[in-house]
């Protein structure tokens, strides 16, 4: 393989080296802002696979014999590096993804949030022990890592998703393959370097860059004992089935439409405030964006004036700008999609209150003239039979659908497809009670637009936002990257003479 040293091509990570590998294949990157190509990144191929799974599977057995405190120290070696650097991680996601600069730090803590989590793996490897189970016997568990492990990623968030995984992994005695989004694959290559540099052994941790092909080498592959999944609901079901057909776990989450329930006791500038946010942050390119406004009853009335007034003053600029609220579209194909999107919602008779197309890229900061913008869009009056309501736009565009009461509120949550994240602003306690328990969506806020859980309490939506049982991170993180053992054991001058035949019960 080529070392990538003397190449500015944004390339391969493999047993601690960067290489260029040996795919042959390159895809341009944007940066979103300006619409200029700022690099070509090289798309691995099986061979770059094949490389990749040799160096974790040689690194294995060292590392998940590392006793887990000295994995842990690792971490937290990684994360004092990650702290030192976050703001030039930030600064990568704003350059290849857009983002504001103050929502790609925000990015940045909630990736580090699961480092600090990970931190703690000899807690979380703890097993259960039982004293004499039967007369001079015990029983216990073992977690043990199960691994060679992929992570296959979204461009939304270049560097959250990932640590949603590899930290976790890791920690738990995993060694990993990163296949990020060929989108923004800068900060893969930082991470990796920041890795090195806090000491963890070169196979532990290596990226290949790509797109199906090499997923589709680790789908197969049979030293790849698990994969986690982050992206649109198509590719999370291929992913789920192709995976688990070859005899991986697998953990597949997909896409999102989420809904905020207005009731009408809600505190309405909190609402706006939320709507905003949650809407349009992150130019609606998050898989918890609120992209559904469900107003209840009149409190229409009180909402939409002060929504439509907000939606046009948004301020959307270069997103190294501070004062910046919303960025650019991640590429011209999203900005196409998106545009499409609200062709057809116009088609369907949706009110259209707000016309993102509109907006001029000039105005959005000097030499953005040829970037990916728009602005936000606002629909009113959106029903269910409408695309724009049933599927996942992933763009600036908010849907406001009006219902008369609470129940219907619920039932149309609950018949959309899609059951990632859900909000219900209400002032009324048992509203919200029942709300969180009849929805049927894997996360719920009340009053918080964008409910993504601590580290500690694992991420993951319902129905079709999730292939597989078990959520990213937190507890049931661990259990995805570990399998248990249950060890029974009895000493030999305590075991009586003869052989037993009957099914062992306690004595
Ligand atoms: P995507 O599905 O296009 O890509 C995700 C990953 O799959 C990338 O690494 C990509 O290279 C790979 N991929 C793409 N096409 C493939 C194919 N045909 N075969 C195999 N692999 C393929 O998603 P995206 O556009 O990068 O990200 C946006 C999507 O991700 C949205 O749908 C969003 O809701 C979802 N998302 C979900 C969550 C969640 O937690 N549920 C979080 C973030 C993003």
């Amino acid at each position: 393989m080529t070392n990538v040293s003397d190449n500015k091509e944004i390339a391969q990570y493999i047993h601690g080296v960067h290489v260029v590998g040996s795919g042959v294949r390159t895809q341009p990157v944007y940066n979103p802002a300006t619409g200029a190509v700022s690099n070509h990144v090289r798309l691995g191929n099986s061979q770059d696979v094949d490389a990749a799974v040799a160096s974790a599977e040689a690194a294995f057995p060292a590392w998940s014999n590392t006793p887990p405190i000295r994995r842990a120290r690792v971490l937290f070696k990684f994360l004092e590096l990650l702290n030192q650097h976050k703001d030039e991680l930030a600064h990568l996601i704003t350059a290849e993804h857009g983002k504001v600069f103050t929502d790609a730090q925000g990015e940045v803590a909630r990736g580090i949030d699961i480092v600090e989590f990970s931190c703690g793996i000899p807690q979380l490897l703890k097993g259960d022990f039982s004293d004499q189970v039967s007369t001079n016997m015990d029983n216990w568990t073992l977690r043990q890592p199960l691994g060679v492990v992929a992570g296959i990623t979204p461009f939304n968030f270049p560097v959250m998703v990932p640590m949603w995984m590899f930290p976790v992994a890791i920690a738990a005695g995993n060694t990993f393959i990163l296949k990020p989004s060929p989108t923004d694959p800068s900060a893969s290559l930082f991470m990796a370097d920041l890795l090195k540099q806090a000491g963890l052994p070169d196979g532990v941790f290596n990226v290949v860059q790509g797109d199906k092909e090499a997923v589709d080498a680790l789908l197969v592959h049979p030293d790849v004992k698990a994969v986690s999944f982050v992206g649109s609901t198509p590719i999370a079901n291929y992913i789920y089935e192709t995976g688990a057909r070859h005899g991986k776990r697998v953990q597949a989450l997909g896409g999102a439409k989420n809904h905020m329930v207005i009731m009408p006791d809600a505190d309405v500038d909190q609402v706006v405030d939320a709507l905003i946010g949650a809407g349009y942050g992150s130019a609606g390119e998050r898989c918890m964006a609120i992209s559904v406004a469900v107003l209840v009853g009149d409190v229409a009335d009180k909402v939409m004036p002060k929504l439509l007034e907000r939606t046009k003053a948004l301020k959307v600029l270069n997103g190294s700008n501070l004062a910046a609220e919303m960025g650019p579209i991640v590429t011209p194909a999203a900005h196409a999609r998106i545009t499409g999107y609200i062709e057809q919602g116009i088609k369907e008779g949706a009110q259209l209150l707000v016309d993102g197309r509109q907006f001029n890229s000039a105005d959005a900061g000097e030499g953005c003239e040829e970037g990916f913008w728009m602005g936000g869009t606002l629909f009113d009056h959106v029903t269910p039979q409408m695309r724009i309501y049933k599927e996942e736009i992933f763009g600036p565009v908010l849907a406001c659908v009006r219902v008369p009461d609470f129940a219907t509120a619920v039932q149309l949550v609950n018949d959309h497809e899609f059951g990632n994240g859900v909000a219900c602003f209400t002032r009324d306690g048992n509203v919200a009670r029942e709300f969180s328990r009849r929805i049927q969506v894997g996360m719920v806020g009340i009053n918080v637009p964008i409910p993504v859980p601590m580290a500690w309490h694992g991420f993951g939506g319902w129905k079709k936002s999730l292939f597989g049982d078990m959520h990213a991170y937190g507890e049931e993180g661990v259990r995805f990257y570990t399998k248990q053992k249950s060890i029974m054991q009895r000493w030999p001058e305590s075991i009586g003479k003869g052989a037993e035949f009957a099914m062992p019960t306690a004595q």
